[in-house]
C-alpha cells in the first residue's frame, strides 16, 4: 500500500508546470503525479479547430527546445502552428553594427520557432489527457510542511481546505503567487524600470521567416514570425521594451499613431506596419533564487528564474531544468530513493545552474550592453556586432545560445530511459 496520496505534486500548470507533469509520465510513467493550478480545466474547454489568433501572445522556441518536445512526443502536433526562424537578424538602431544568422549555416531547416502560447498550451492538455496524470483545478496550493520522508501539501478551492501527502512538491506557480516566499525561498529582484508591450501586427512586407532583434537606445524590440508555417506571410509578433513614461504614452495612441511610431523605431525592414492588434504589456524584472530546492521541494521554470524576454530565453531554460529534474528523479526512483531526498534534488540543482546562470548572465549583459549606453560603449558594441560577422568561432557561439543549444539536458532515448547529453562547446 502507498503512503503517500500522490507520489508527485506540482503547483502550477501553466508552461513549465504542465510541461514537466507531461514529462514524467513519459520518462517514469509508474510515477503518480498530481498538478494542482488556480485556472479551471475541463477536457470540453478544449477547442476542436485552432486558429491563430490575431491577438496571442507567443514564444520563440529555439531549435534545442524542439529537440525536447520531439523526445515528449509532442512535436508533431505542436508544429502543425509554430512558424519557422529561418534567419535572426541583429541591429543597433542609429549605428551601422548589424549581424545575421542564417539556420542553413548551421545545416538546420530552422534556428528556432515561433508558437503562440495558448497553441502550446493546447497540446500540452491534449496530450496530458492520454496520461494518468492527475488534475486539481481550481485549485490553489497554499502551504507545505515536512513529513517524514515526504511532504503534505495544503489546497485551496474557494473556502475548502484539504491536504494531500506526496514525496516531493515541485513549484512552478511562475513566481507570483507568492508561495516560493511562503516556504521560505530568498530571490534576487532587479527591475529594469521598463515594461514588455506585446502585439501583432501586420506588415507591408513578408517577414521571410525572420526574427528582428533591434537594440534601440530606449531598449531592444523584437519582431517574430507569426501567423503561417509554409508560406512566408506578413503577420509579424512584437516585443517593444518600453519605460513606464513611454509605455503610457503609446498606450494612448490610435492603432495607426502606434504604427507610425512603431515605424519611427524599427525602420523599413519589414516594409509600412498597417496593423497592430490588441496590446498587452508586463513590467520586466529579473528575479533567481540562490537555491532552487529544499528537502521535499524543488522549484522550476519562471519560480527558479525570470528573466528579460529580451533573446527570447525563458520559457527555453525552463525546458532544459524541467528535463534535467526528470532526469534525476528517473534514477532516483530506479535507485529506490525518495524523490523529496535532498541529494535527488541537489542534483537537479547542481546540473541546472550553470545553464541557468549562463542564460542569465547572457541575457541581462545584452540590455547592460545595448541599454542607454555612452558613445564609448556604443562604439564598441557595434564593432561587436561586425565582429560577430567577421569571427566564425563568435557567431557559431551567438548562434548555440540562440538555439539554446548552450546548455546541457536530459535526452530521452526510448520510452523509460533517459540518457545526458554532454555540454555543447562554446
Ligand atoms: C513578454 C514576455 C515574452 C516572453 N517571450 C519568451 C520567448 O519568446 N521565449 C521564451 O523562451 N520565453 C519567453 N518568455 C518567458 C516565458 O513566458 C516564461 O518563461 C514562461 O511562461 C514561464 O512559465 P511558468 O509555467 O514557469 O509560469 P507561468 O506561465 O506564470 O505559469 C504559472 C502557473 O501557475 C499557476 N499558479 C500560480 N500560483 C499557483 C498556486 N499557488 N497553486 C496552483 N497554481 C498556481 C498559474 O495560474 C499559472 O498557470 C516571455 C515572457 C514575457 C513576460
Amino acid at each position: 500500500m502507498n503512503r503517500f496520496d500522490t507520489d508527485l505534486i506540482i503547483a502550477g500548470g501553466g508552461l513549465a508546470g504542465a510541461t514537466l507533469a507531461l514529462a514524467l509520465a513519459r520518462v517514469v510513467p509508474s510515477l503518480r503525479v498530481t498538478v494542482v493550478e488556480t485556472f479551471p480545466l475541463s477536457a470540453d474547454a478544449l477547442p476542436e479547430h485552432y486558429q491563430p489568433s490575431y491577438d496571442a501572445r507567443s514564444t520563440a522556441l529555439a531549435w534545442g527546445s524542439r529537440l525536447i518536445f520531439e523526445e515528449l512526443g509532442l512535436w508533431p502536433r505542436l508544429s502543425e502552428h509554430a512558424t519557422p526562424i529561418r534567419q535572426i537578424h541583429v541591429s543597433d538602431r542609429g549605428h551601422f553594427g548589424a549581424t545575421r544568422l542564417n539556420a542553413g549555416d548551421h545545416g538546420q531547416e530552422a534556428l528556432g520557432y515561433v508558437a503562440d502560447n495558448r497553441w502550446m498550451g493546447l497540446c500540452l492538455m491534449r496530450e496530458l489527457l492520454e496520461t494518468g496524470v492527475q488534475w486539481q483545478a481550481p485549485a490553489e496550493v497554499v502551504d507545505m510542511t515536512p513529513e517524514t520522508e515526504g511532504v503534505r501539501v495544503a489546497l485551496k478551492r474557494g473556502t475548502e481546505t484539504w491536504s494531500l501527502s506526496a514525496q516531493c512538491l515541485v513549484v512552478a506557480d511562475g513566481g507570483r503567487s507568492g508561495l516560493r516566499e511562503a516556504l521560505g525561498f530568498q530571490t534576487r529582484n532587479h527591475s529594469y524600470g521598463q515594461n514588455a508591450l506585446i502585439a501583432n501586427v501586420s506588415t507591408g512586407e513578408s517577414h521571410r521567416f525572420t526574427a528582428f532583434e533591434r537594440f534601440t537606445d530606449a531598449g531592444p524590440m523584437a519582431l517574430l514570425p507569426h501567423g503561417t508555417t509554409t508560406r512566408a506571410g506578413h503577420q509579424s509578433a512584437l516585443v517593444w521594451t518600453l519605460t513606464d513614461e513611454a509605455l503610457d504614452e503609446v498606450l494612448a495612441l490610435s492603432d495607426p499613431q502606434k504604427c507610425q511610431r512603431l515605424q519611427e523605431r524599427f525602420g523599413w525592414r519589414l516594409g509600412r506596419f498597417t496593423r497592430i492588434g490588441e496590446c498587452s504589456h508586463y513590467p520586466l524584472k529579473l528575479t533567481t533564487v540562490d537555491e532552487a530546492v529544499r528537502p521535499g521541494v524543488a522549484l522550476v521554470g519562471n519560480a527558479a528564474h525570470a528573466l528579460h524576454p529580451v533573446a527570447g530565453q525563458g520559457f527555453n531554460l525552463a525546458l532544459r531544468g524541467l528535463m534535467t529534474l526528470v532526469e534525476q528523479l528517473r534514477q532516483a526512483v530506479e535507485q529506490g530513493q525518495s524523490l523529496g531526498d535532498l541529494q535527488v534534488l541537489g542534483r537537479y540543482q547542481r546540473l541546472h545552474r550553470q545553464d541557468w546562470q549562463q542564460t542569465v548572465q547572457f541575457s541581462d549583459s545584452l540590455i547592460r550592453i545595448f541599454g542607454d549606453a555612452p558613445a564609448p560603449v556604443a562604439a564598441a558594441r557595434d564593432a561587436g556586432l561586425v565582429g560577430l560577422d567577421l569571427l566564425p568561432g563568435a557567431k557559431r557561439w551567438f548562434a548555440r545560445k540562440a538555439m539554446g543549444l548552450g546548455g546541457r539536458r536530459a535526452v530521452i532515448s526510448k520510452p523509460g530511459v533517459a540518457r545526458r547529453e554532454p555540454a555543447g562547446h562554446e
